[in-house]
């Protein structure tokens, strides 16, 4: 890059497009008193969010095309346009209290990375494209990186179109309806490389006073569903020892998840339960069933492999000690997934010559890069976000010079990628 030295992006650009994006979707989030991001996957609002983007991408000269999951790519011609592209990208559906960073900074910052090569005039031997895949967070139909997912063969186009929200709505049906079923095939032609930029959505990069992190990995990821059946009873005439409550069993499961974490038996565990619910739900009757999500995240596959099986011979015993049968559900299972170590050389060469320090750290968070890794060298940037890192809420923030060290970390290495002869 000797010839044009270091390409620095347009902060205030970048950061005009993320507070745009960020009216999209917008409410007004009670608990923190902050205006929040609600973006479900194919919702209006995710689509209105897609034609901006897609606008956006249209303005910086990128030919647009939409796959059969909905997966949008933004293309720029390559010297040799023949070669494998260089892809950059992420999400811009949100959690139902997200912030303004998770994903759109990847694909905001990938638009950004493509204008600031238009304002040098600056011409990439391969293709660059800039994308955003359907339903990243899972929110609505169940499975996270469903879009990415798709695209890396892992789950097919059949499963992906027939999973439903919880109103019966199925993806295919949401797509025709917002437009966004396309026509390109959703096995996408493989990139040379994919990186994403991303927020931390964690403390580790704060705490070590740095802007960037350069991604080794992901960890694995598990989601089941537990329904559980006790009875129905008088809540004051039913003797404790007669009662089969279900709601009694949620807390041991909950409280049993919490006691693996922090055993240290299963490595790393991280275990949450975020959605309950309660049947019949009165205050007057013993609760007969309770619906639960679980959520286990783990850094090795084989001690997740364990949390696992501890936990299924957990909810075994629910009926031997509270009288409650209990159904574990698969809804979605990721392993580690190691980044390419070329990547993450090329990345850290980068930020060294931007004179940025970085950390070297493996993601908490699942990502549209642990699919893609399936096909292509990938690697991820993170950015690092104010208060803890904390995201998934309104909250969450990084700040204007985070998001462009991260930018510029990206635009300078998939210069880099994009320069690559072939072989
Ligand atoms: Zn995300």
């Amino acid at each position: 890059m000797s010839e044009i030295g270091l390409l620095r992006v347009n902060r205030d650009r970048l950061r005009t497009d993320l507070v745009r994006l960020a009216e999209i979707g917008a409410y007004d989030d009670a608990p923190t008193g902050l205006r929040g991001v609600r973006r479900l996957a194919l919702t209006d609002e995710d689509a209105q969010a897609r034609r901006q983007v897609i606008e956006w991408m249209r303005e910086a000269g990128l030919v647009v095309r939409i796959d059969r999951i909905g997966n949008v790519y933004g293309r720029r011609a390559g010297i040799d346009d023949s070669m494998p592209c260089v892809l950059m990208g992420s999400h811009i559906d949100t959690v139902t209290s997200g912030g303004a960073f998770d994903g759109t900074l990847g694909v905001l910052g990938g638009i950004e990375v493509v204008r600031t090569f238009n304002d040098h005039n600056l011409r990439t031997l391969r293709p660059v494209e800039v994308g955003f895949f359907t339903e990243e967070e899972g929110v609505r139909f169940g499975v996270d990186m469903l879009g990415s997912s798709v695209t890396a063969g892992r789950l097919t186009l059949e499963f992906a179109h027939k999973l439903t929200d919880d109103s019966g709505a199925s993806v295919s049906d949401e797509l025709v309806r917002t437009g966004f079923d396309g026509p390109e095939p959703e096995r996408r032609p493989i990139p040379h490389a994919y990186i994403e930029c991303h927020i931390e959505q964690g403390p580790i990069l704060a705490a070590a006073g740095v802007d960037v992190g350069i991604v080794t990995g992901v960890q694995s990821i598990s989601w089941q569903r537990l329904e559980l059946h006790g009875e129905a009873s008088h809540a004051g005439a039913t003797p404790i020892e007669h009662r089969k409550d279900a709601g009694v069993a949620a807390a041991a499961v909950i409280l049993e998840i919490r006691r693996m974490c922090e055993s240290g038996e299963f490595g790393g565990l991280r275990g949450t339960v975020g959605k309950l619910s309660m049947e019949p739900g009165s205050t007057n009757v013993v609760p007969s069933g309770v619906r639960m999500t679980i959520d286990l995240r783990n850094p090795d596959d084989d001690a997740m492999t364990a949390a696992e099986a501890h936990l299924a011979e957990f909810v075994s015993g629910l009926a031997a000690q509270h009288g409650v049968a209990g159904i574990l559900e698969r809804m979605a299972k990721t392993l580690v997934r190691e980044f390419d170590p070329g990547v993450q050389a090329l990345l850290a060469a980068t930020a060294d010559d931007l004179g940025l320090p970085y950390v070297v750290t493996m993601s908490g968070a699942g990502h549209d890069a642990q699919e893609i890794a399936a096909i292509c060298p990938t690697a991820m940037v993170f950015v690092a976000g104010e208060y803890g890192g904390i995201s998934h809420t309104p909250r969450e923030y990084s700040n204007p010079a985070a998001c462009g060290n991260g930018a510029d970390l990206l635009a300078n290495a998939i210069y880099r990628l994009a320069s690559q002869p072939a072989g």
